[in-house]
C-alpha cells in the first residue's frame, strides 16, 4: 500500500512537478533493453548525433572539430567526428564544466561528487538527462522485482551539517527509505539498525558493499541473520565489489547481491542481471574501453561513457577512473545489452578513533568541498590524521580552520589533523587515485576474487 502511494501519489508526481516525462523515458528504455544489437546501435547512434549537437554550446576544447563540422553532416560523419575527440578526464571536464558556467535557459539541478577519487566536482544536470537516469534505475531494478517505491534500507553517509542531515532525513522519508549512517559504526548502531530493518521491512538494500558486509559480519558474530525480511534483493554500489562480501551479504539476507556500477555525473553505467552479470545500460550509456588511445572489445582498459540523453553541459568521452572489459559475447541471460567487467578497486576504507570506533572515510568527501581541487587524507597514528590539499580559489585559510574544527567535531576532539598545501598529489601503486589511506590498523590487503 505504502509502495503503491510512495510510487503514484508521490514520485510520479514528483517528476511530472519537475517536467520529467518519465513514463515515455521509462518505455524507451524498456524498447532499448529488449531490442536487438542492431536495435541498440541504431539507437545509439541516433542519441550520439543529439549529443554532438548539444555539445556544440560548450567551450570544452576537445569538442572544437565539432563545433566547426557539426552542423550539416551526415550520422556516420558525426559518429567519427565523436571517436576523434580526446577521452576527458575528470580534471579536463571540471575545467570545461567550470568555463561553461551554469547553462541558461534550461532547468538545471546543481550536483556535486567527489567519488572515491578525492576530486571535489561540481556541475549541472538538466531535467531530461536526469529523468532519464531515474527511468534507466527503475527499469534495471525491475529486473529484480524492485518497483518505484519500494521500501529501501540504505546504507550510505550522512550528510555532516544539521540542515545537510535534516534534508537528508526528510528525502528518506519521502523516498520510503531508512538509513544506516556509514559514520557510526558502533555496536550500539548497528544493534539498533538491526531492530529498526525488522520494524521497516525493506524490499531491498541499497548501498556501499563494504558498509553492507560489516554489518552483516556483526550480525554473524551475534548469531543473527536477515532471512525474515521481506527482500528481494541487495544492490551494492559505489566501490568495487569483493566476492567475500557479497558471499557474506548473501548468507546474511538469503537473496541475491546485484551489483551496480555507476556515477554521479552519469547515473547506472552497468548493472547485475539474475545470471550476475554487469549490463551496460546502453539506453543512455555509450560505453568504450579504451586502451594505447584507441577502444578496444574483450581487453582491459580504461573506462569512458558517453551520455546519450542530456540537453546541456555533455559528458563525452569521459574517464570514470577505473579499469574495465567490454566483451563481444553475449549473456546467458538472452539480454543483448552488452556485458561488462569493471577491474580496479574503489575499495574504502575506515579511520580509526581512539575510542574504538571505525568511521567510513566518506566523511571526508563529504567534508572537504568548497575550495579544494583535491586532497588526499592519510591516518598516521591512531589520533594523527594528515591531510594534503591543493587549494582552488575558493580556498582560504580559515575555510581550512573550519575543515579540520568540523573533522574533530566527527572524529573526535583528539585527533590531530593537518591540513597542508601541496602542489600535487601521486597516484596509488595501482594508478588510482585514492583520497583515504589508513597506514595503523590495516586489514589484511583485500585482494580481489574476480
Ligand atoms: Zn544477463
Amino acid at each position: 500500500m505504502i509502495q503503491h502511494l510512495a510510487k503514484n501519489a508521490l514520485i510520479y508526481p514528483l517528476h511530472y512537478l519537475r517536467r520529467e516525462h518519465i513514463g515515455r523515458y521509462v518505455a524507451e528504455v524498456e524498447a532499448v533493453n529488449s531490442g536487438s544489437r542492431d536495435d541498440i546501435a541504431q539507437y545509439q547512434r541516433k542519441w550520439l548525433c543529439d549529443v554532438a549537437r548539444t555539445a556544440l554550446s560548450s567551450s570544452n576544447p576537445g569538442y572544437e572539430t565539432l563545433r566547426k563540422s557539426v552542423r550539416h553532416m551526415t550520422e556516420d560523419s558525426i559518429i567519427s567526428l565523436i571517436h576523434d575527440i580526446p577521452p576527458q578526464s575528470k580534471e579536463m571536464m571540471r575545467a570545461s564544466m567550470k568555463a561553461d558556467g551554469r547553462p541558461r535557459g534550461i532547468t538545471v539541478d546543481y550536483r556535486s561528487t567527489s567519488g572515491s577519487t578525492g576530486f571535489p566536482f561540481q556541475f549541472f544536470k538538466d531535467r531530461f538527462a536526469t529523468g532519464f537516469m531515474d527511468a534507466v534505475l527503475y527499469t534495471a531494478y525491475s529486473w529484480h522485482n524492485i518497483g518505484i517505491g519500494d521500501p529501501q534500507a540504505r546504507f550510505w553517509g550522512m550528510p555532516l551539517s544539521a540542515r545537510g542531515a535534516a534534508l537528508a532525513q526528510l528525502k528518506d522519508l519521502l523516498k520510503n527509505r531508512i538509513r544506516f549512517s556509514a559514520f557510526d559504526l558502533s555496536e550500539t548502531a548497528k544493534d539498533s539498525y538491526y531492530q529498526h530493518l525488522h520494524a521497516f521491512k525493506p524490499a531491498y538494500f541499497y548501498g556501499y558493499p563494504s558498509l553492507m558486509a560489516e554489518f552483516c559480519s556483526h550480525l554473524l558474530d551475534r548469531k543473527q541473520n536477515l532471512r525474515s525480511l521481506p527482500l528481494k534483493a541487495v544492490i551494492g554500489t559505489g566501490e568495487y565489489l569483493y566476492q567475500h562480501e557479497r558471499d557474506l551479504v548473501e548468507q546474511t539476507t538469503g537473496v541475491p547481491f546485484v551489483n551496480e556500477y555507476g556515477c554521479t555525473e552519469a547515473g547506472i553505467v552497468g548493472f547485475e542481471c539474475r545470471h550476475h552479470q554487469l549490463h551496460v545500460m546502453s539506453s543512455n550509456i555509450y560505453l568504450e574501453i579504451i586502451k594505447d588511445g584507441k577502444p578496444v572489445l574483450d581487453e582491459e582498459g580504461e573506462i569512458h561513457v558517453t551520455e546519450l540523453h542530456t540537453k546541456s553541459n555533455p559528458f563525452i568521452r569521459y574517464s570514470l577512473g577505473d579499469r574495465g572489459i567490454l566483451y563481444s559475447e553475449p549473456c546467458p541471460c538472452g539480454s543483448a545489452l552488452p556485458v561488462m567487467k569493471v577491474l580496479s578497486g574503489r575499495k574504502d576504507d575506515y579511520v580509526a578513533t581512539p575510542d574504538g570506533r571505525k568511521i567510513y572515510d566518506a566523511i571526508f568527501a563529504y567534508t572537504l568541498k568548497r575550495g579544494i581541487s583535491q586532497f588526499r587524507a592519510v591516518q598516521t597514528a591512531l589520533d594523527r590524521i594528515e591531510i594534503s590539499i591543493i587549494p582552488n580559489d575558493d580556498y582560504s585559510p580559515e575555510l581550512g580552520e573550519q575543515y579540520i574544527r568540523a573533522l574533530q567535531k566527527q572524529l573526535g576532539e583528539a585527533f590531530r589533523i593537518t591540513l597542508t598545501i601541496v602542489e600535487t598529489i601521486e597516484r596509488e601503486r595501482s594508478g588510482k587515485l585514492r583520497y583515504f589511506r589508513n597506514e595503523i590498523n590495516r586489514p589484511l590487503d583485500s585482494v580481489p576474487q574476480e
